[in-house]
């Protein structure tokens, strides 16, 4: 039970957090799904919030 929430880190193999997008021993990244979740989520509501900023600087001009 305790295994499932770790995984070695793919470059020194030490035992860290399934959820820790980077180990805590020696730093190096892990790829996880969780973390490139929010990095894109947080791209698609830069992306959202420039398109309606544009739109609503296009719409006070007119
Ligand atoms: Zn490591």
């Amino acid at each position: 039970m305790k295994k499932s929430m770790l995984q070695s880190c793919k470059a020194c193999g030490k035992d860290i957090s399934r959820y820790s997008p980077f180990c805590r021993n020696c730093g190096h990244p892990q790829g996880s799904m969780i973390a490139i979740g929010l990095i894109v989520l947080f791209l698609l509501m830069l992306l959202a919030y420039y398109i309606a900023f544009c739109m609503y600087g296009i719409a006070l001009t007119k």
